[in-house]
């Protein structure tokens, strides 16, 4: 991905650097070439040239770009567990796909983790924002998810005699595990989804109590993994779910919902982050009876809302890391809501604005694995900034509306926001 070329000057807003630190009120952000080289009060900005582009916060909010911990970017509008797979054929899938990473930087979201996509597409995605010919989030990409036989991926009964060959590998056994982990190390993807636990959206025969892979298989994913310098990560709701995971060496759990005193010991005992993922699950309480949901599967979802804010709580509190993301791309929670998932956390699970932002931040860049280079408005990191105007801290659903982001920066370059110019400029034909 390009950088800004010169000298960009962020100023006139307060500043909130990602680190968890109290906010500059007066702060200052000055980028060269694409790399933060002062973030601070603008006080004690070192001088520059006359000629540096200036960035006016409009005495707003100057923070790093957020981070989407949990991103399916081939999901589009799913109304139903079969519309996950392949309703669309590839073609259509990856231009969808575009038009949800482009979505997510207009909305302050200059990276994202990859929670799995159907076929290969996160990876052919990623060299497209990569080449800036799409507009989108640096990815951490995934690919197909791996679940076992008869777990809540596997709902096509047998007469179909069809599987789930866009997004699911199904399998039986380690040996099989082992496959089609082998499989997406030739695919070139980063993390690894599995699915250890069945879902509220399945609550006949995999609901969110249910195991849907046995510990063996886990554990043979995540040493082949690991072996390829791959990430493992799991679909985890049931407490036993949750453990095998940490016991396999799954390097994330996503939901983490009915977590116990040893699962919590587990997770700290390595510093596992956690995306609980929650908003998706009150829009489907909320919204669910609207879409047609059965009232079993609300009352699944409400179930596992009560229990992931209260594992949360919990995680947060005993020092652990959290990441802020949220199963976007359903009907009832579509692409581009994605800061609905930061109020919650603000409204109802009790995180300040500045704990929040940290975790949509620096954790998310901590969990894509490079919390080395973006996250933080820190001295050598790239320059990805969200400018919003308001104050997030006094108000943090700010954030949740497109018309309040001044400006998104992807290494210094005005990519989004009220100040962005049209993107076509932003590639040269030549
Ligand atoms: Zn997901």
């Amino acid at each position: 991905m390009k950088t800004a070329d010169g000298i960009v000057v962020i100023h006139n807003g307060q500043l909130v650097d990602g680190t968890g630190r109290a906010a500059v009120s007066d702060g200052a952000v000055l980028i060269e070439e694409g790399v933060i080289r002062y973030a601070g009060p603008r006080a004690d900005m070192p001088d520059v040239e006359d000629d540096a582009a200036r960035i006016d916060a409009n005495g707003g909010t100057i923070l790093p770009g957020l981070v989407e911990a949990h991103f399916h970017a081939t999901y589009f509008n799913i109304r139903a567990l079969e519309d996950l797979d392949i309703k669309y054929p590839v073609e259509y899938v990856s231009l969808l796909s575009s038009v949800n990473c482009r979505l997510a930087v207009e909305c302050g979201y200059t990276a994202a983790r990859s929670g799995g996509c159907l076929f290969n597409v996160d990876v052919w995605l990623n060299k497209a924002i990569d080449e800036d010919l799409i507009m989108g989030p640096r990815l951490a990409t995934s690919g197909r998810e791996i679940c076992s036989a008869g777990g809540v991926m596997d709902w096509n009964p047998e007469f179909r005699r069809i599987g789930m060959e866009g997004l699911v590998f199904i399998i039986n056994g380690p040996d099989d595990a082992r496959k089609a982990v082998r499989t997406l190390v030739k695919d070139g993807i980063e993390w690894v989804k599995t699915y250890p636990t069945g879902d509220a959206a399945a609550p006949d025969i995999n609901d969110h109590h249910t195991l849907c892979m046995t510990f063996e298989e886990m554990h043979a994913v995540v040493a082949t993994a690991h072996n390829h310098n791959m990430k493992v990560t799991g679909h985890c709701r049931a407490t036993e779910g949750i453990k095998n995971a940490l016991r396999a060496g799954y390097d994330c759990i996503e939901h983490g919902t009915f977590m116990d005193d040893e699962a919590l010991d587990l997770l700290l005992e390595r510093d596992v982050p956690c995306v609980p993922a929650l908003y998706f699950e009150k829009a489907s309480v909320e919204l669910g009876p609207e879409f047609g949901l059965p009232q079993t599967v609300i009352d699944g979802h409400q179930e596992t809302l009560d229990g992931g804010i209260e594992s949360a709580k919990r995680i947060l509190r005993a020092g652990g890391r959290l990441g802020m993301g949220g199963d976007y791309g359903f009907g009832w929670n579509p692409h581009g809501d994605y800061a609905r998932e930061l109020t919650f956390f603000v409204n109802e699970v009790g995180l300040t604005p500045l704990e929040v932002i940290t975790c949509a931040t620096k954790t998310g860049a901590e969990i894509m694995g490079r919390g080395d280079e973006i996250g933080t408005l820190e001295v050598g990191k790239l320059g990805d900034v969200l400018i919003v105007d308001g104050d997030v801290l006094a108000d943090i659903s700010l954030l949740e509306h497109r018309d309040n982001l001044l400006a998104v920066l992807q290494g210094g370059v005005i990519k989004a926001g009220r100040l962005a110019e049209p993107f076509p400029t932003l590639v040269k034909q030549e």
